[in-house]
């Protein structure tokens, strides 16, 4: 994917809601929960193991100040945190992006296990 039909490297000012010199927070243009968030670097690269410590700490500074929106915003009662590496992982858009993604009681029947869903069968332990 080159930055040319990169949906992060596309001027979308209506998606970005925070930045900086190296990394925006934008709104999940298809959100999986209401307040859901992108923090993505404005360098386009694929591998978030990739980035520079500068950028690591900005895209996790940005992370927080992203959280505190969504909580005043939307009140969430918990949060997700996520990163794709790699298509067998499940990344789809080759432009690093960490995933906020608010949870609100009920949204799911039984959310034990969390992030560790993205094996289904292993969710539960
Ligand atoms: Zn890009």
């Amino acid at each position: 994917m080159s930055t040319k039909d990169c949906p992060f490297c596309a001027l979308r000012p209506e998606e970005i809601f925070l930045s900086n010199d190296l990394c925006q927070a934008r709104w999940d243009s298809n959100p999986v929960n209401e307040g859901h968030v992108l923090i993505v670097p404005i360098r386009h690269f694929a591998d978030y193991f990739d980035a520079t410590d500068d950028e690591k700490r900005s895209l996790w500074e940005m992370l927080e100040k992203a959280k505190k929106l969504v909580a005043h915003k939307y009140k969430p009662d918990g949060f997700n945190i996520g990163v794709n590496v790699g298509e067998i992982a499940g990344q789809s858009v080759f432009h690093v992006h960490i995933h906020l993604i608010p949870r609100y009681k009920g949204d799911v029947p039984d959310p034990k296990g969390g992030v560790r869903g993205v094996l289904p069968h292993k969710r539960k332990y």
